[in-house]
């Protein structure tokens, strides 16, 4: 059987960087590229050894040789392109955020639900070959009930990707749509839970002057009194990346697990003293996902993280960024059922 024969809406970095060659390592085929503008989306085909470019979204969803789209342009855009796709019987790998309110990023679970497609959201750290392993021991019990989680996620944002993250909130820019709803993807897939309620402090402490926050840190309440603390940020160029599982009986200690890469180390210390646990697997994270998708379609299995899962991540994100704006402590689930989420 072949592989899925995919369109790319967005001439993206992260399609160029990340997506393509690992399509081409799973089999999988990137057919066609998207692009608001022609010479752009030439350009990319070719550099990209993409076959065909279209400035028109119907046009490229009228192919009947595409099977599925990956939509990786700017944020504000995903909702509507997503629900095209369904709507023109296409599977559906959206890149996160799933869209930039809990409404939109609905409407598409919906329209996908009733075309009746696979959706996926493209948060690429639960696909980790280490985040499956953590996974693994906290469900056998290893460090007993879970009661925190600190995230590091404090990166240098490469001046590649600046531009639209800095100083365009319209389209979904600030390191909280950006990352804090990666750290909540990524906690939700470990421990099953998402937060109940979130706390934020956001900043804007680059040299850049952006208008968007570029630093985050957020305190978070799940249920059973867990709780969750991360660091997000654009400006950090010299930390490790992080992320602890304390509980009753034990911790774990992951190094390096917060990146793109199947790189990081993981330490599991308890009674018994501390010991390093190999991960799962080294697969690139990219790949896993897009072979995770291709069974989905085959009806052969579930995506990494499914529309619901995404919608999740997003809606922990906005409390954050309502809980940033506000300085109140916002309620999750206010934000997912469209109501006032905090006292103030
Ligand atoms: P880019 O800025 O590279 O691309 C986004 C859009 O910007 C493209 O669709 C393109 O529009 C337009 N664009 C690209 N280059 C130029 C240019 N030189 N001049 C003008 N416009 C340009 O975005 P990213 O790849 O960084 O992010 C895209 C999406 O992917 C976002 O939703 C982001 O959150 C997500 N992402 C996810 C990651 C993950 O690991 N899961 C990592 C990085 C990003 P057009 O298509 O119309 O040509």
């Amino acid at each position: 059987m072949t592989g899925l024969r995919w369109g790319l809406i967005g001439a993206s970095d992260i399609a160029s960087t990340r997506i393509i060659p690992a399509l081409r390592r799973v089999g999988q085929e990137p057919l066609a590229v998207l692009s608001s503008s022609a010479e752009r989306g030439t350009r990319f085909a070719v550099e990209n050894d993409v076959r065909l470019s279209y400035t028109s979204l119907d046009a490229m969803l009228g192919r009947d040789d595409i099977d599925a789209v990956y939509i990786s342009t700017t944020n504000e855009l995903h909702a509507q392109q997503a629900i095209a796709a369904a709507v023109a019987g296409k599977h559906v790998l959206c890149e996160k955020p799933l869209a930039m309110s809990i409404a939109n990023a609905q409407e598409i679970i919906a329209a996908c639900g009733q075309a009746g497609v696979v959706l996926a959201t493209n948060h690429h750290l639960p696909a980790a070959g280490t985040h499956r392993r953590i996974r693994e021991l906290v469900a056998e019990g290893a460090v007993g009930r879970p009661l925190a989680v600190r995230v590091f996620h404090a990166v240098k944002l490469p001046a590649r990707l600046a531009g639209w993250r800095l100083d365009n909130p319209e389209r979904g820019g600030g390191v909280i749509l950006d990352i804090t709803s990666h750290d909540a993807a990524a906690v939700h897939a470990l421990l099953g839970v998402r937060a109940l309620e979130v706390s934020a402090i956001s900043c804007s402490q680059g040299s850049w002057g952006a208008s968007a926050e570029d630093a985050v840190m957020t305190v978070m309440r799940c249920p059973e009194d867990l709780l969750v603390q991360t660091h997000d940020a654009f400006t950090v160029g010299y930390a490790d990346t992080g992320l602890e599982v304390h509980g009753t009986d034990g911790s774990i200690i992951a190094r390096g697990v917060m990146t793109q890469d199947p790189v990081g180390t993981l330490h599991l210390r308890d009674a018994k003293g501390e010991r390093e646990i190999a991960p799962r697997d080294r697969d690139d994270l990219y790949e896993v996902t897009l072979r995770a998708f291709q069974e989905a379609v085959r009806g052969q299995g579930v995506p990494i993280v499914d529309g619901h899962a995404g919608l999740q991540a997003l809606a922990v994100a906005l409390a954050a960024k309502e809980a940033a704006q506000t300085s109140h402590t916002v309620s999750v689930d206010a934000v997912l059922a469209g109501q006032q989420p905090h006292n103030g």
